[in-house]
């Protein structure tokens, strides 16, 4: 158990750089993600946490210590990479408590036995304890690797992509797990992922990072509710929020969004107005999630809510409040089982609407729109910061 906190780490590779002035503090016990693309510089952080990799410059703390001229063995960190070989004459149970005998360990059978089974009972792996690997599934071996790390209860604990070969229904069972272990592990996590999904269901707080630069840390509700850039509003979400770009225009002393081909505009709501007032912004994007757009005369917003809820129909002057009527033509509709993913053509823009399961369309049928105006967000188009966050930073 400790903290873990990483100042102006810099990591670079010949020309390449692959960290860039990373600061980011995690606390005892908090389970924190590292969401980004590939390429965006998480294997070489976890890499730098453990040691393998020396920083450039900056410096890693593990608890109250500066660790950068630690020995990778002595920072007591555990790190699951995508691939971890297996001893292949050892049975499933030797190969988690091979660990657990190193000399330095000095711990009684009793214990190695413990700390086995307790980690065997969490990866749903017990059963296989006198298995060797070459009898193993590769999600199985994928396990037995994670828990070898495991096994060594460590003061943090370094996990890379570990879902990432396991096909869906396992992959969704093992993030089950993952929740469970996180309440009973005690331990500092740092997880690398590129699925935002995993991000969102496992994570204390997330950190996006791209292209080795941390472009915001917070609580998962925080990163997909009020991202703080464009980056990050579109690294969380599938179908992506849609982004449009247009004009800001004055009418009767109110503020409105027109979009750049005029197909598409709405009146800034109400707690955009003073940020966008501040910034003097002409042109603004806006980004509008693919469950806040509904087909108007069709009932339910997205897949999320009842036909008594805000899904319910509604025509009156008071309804159409805080809503923008968009024209467009079906570009495509995809059913996905239980919901699905409608593409409009709305001028030269293609917009996704999420829409329930029984949604039927034609292609290129003429189709309206309502967006709820309220659920928009607003991004700088020369910064890609937030409108509404940069005000408050
Ligand atoms: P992925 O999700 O694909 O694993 P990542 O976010 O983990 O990506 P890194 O593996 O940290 O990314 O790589 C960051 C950048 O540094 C990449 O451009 C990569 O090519 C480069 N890089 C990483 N390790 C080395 C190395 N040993 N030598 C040269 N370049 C490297």
């Amino acid at each position: 158990m400790a903290s873990l906190g990483l100042y102006n780490l810099w990591k670079r590779f010949g020309k390449i750089t692959a960290v860039k002035g990373l600061t980011l503090e995690v606390k005892d016990k908090e389970f924190m993600v590292l969401l980004g693309p590939s390429g965006a510089g998480k294997t070489t952080t976890l890499k730098l946490i453990a040691g393998v990799e020396k920083p450039n410059d900056g410096y890693i703390m593990i608890g109250d210590k500066v660790v950068n001229a630690t020995e990778p063995h002595r920072r007591n960190i555990a790190m699951a990479f995508e691939t971890y070989a297996l001893y292949p004459h050892f049975t499933v149970y030797e190969n988690l408590a091979f660990p657990l005998r190193a000399p330095g360990m000095r711990l009684s059978a009793e214990e190695i036995d413990r700390r086995v089974r307790r980690v065997a009972e969490v990866l749903n792996i017990d059963m296989l304890f006198d298995r060797k690997p070459a009898e193993l599934s590769n999600g199985q071996k994928q396990r037995v690797s994670l828990g070898r790390t495991m096994v060594r209860e460590p003061n943090v604990f370094l996990l890379d992509e570990p879902l990432s070969h396991l096909d869906a229904k396992l992959r969704h069972h093992m993030r089950m797990e993952f929740k469970r272990l996180e309440s009973s592990l005690n331990t500092t996590v740092v997880y690398v992922t590129h699925d935002y999904l995993e991000a969102l269901a496992l994570a204390d707080r997330i950190a996006v990072i791209n292209q080795g630069e941390l472009q915001q840390v917070g609580t998962p509700d925080e990163i997909f509710n009020r991202p703080a850039n464009q980056f990050v509003a579109t690294a969380l979400g599938q179908p992506e929020i849609n982004l449009i770009d247009g004009d800001i225009i004055t009418e009767s002393g109110v503020p409105v969004f027109v979009a750049v081909d005029g197909e598409f505009r709405l009146e800034v709501p109400r707690a955009l107005r003073a940020p966008l007032g501040k910034k003097g912004l002409k042109k603004a994007r806006v980004g509008v999630r693919p469950f806040d757009i509904r087909v108007a005369g069709a009932r339910g917003w997205g897949v999320n809510e009842t036909e008594t809820g805000a899904g319910a129909m509604r025509d009156s002057e008071e309804d159409r409040a805080g809503k923008a009527f968009v024209r467009g033509r079906v570009y495509v509709f995809e059913s996905l089982g239980n919901k699905g993913v409608l593409t409009v053509q709305v001028g030269k823009a293609r917009l996704s609407v999420l829409t329930s399961a029984d949604f039927k369309a034609n292609v290129d049928e003429n189709i309206t729109l309502e967006v709820d105006c309220n659920k928009i967000m607003m991004f700088d188009p020369e910064t890609t910061g937030n409108i509404a966050l940069t005000m408050t930073a």
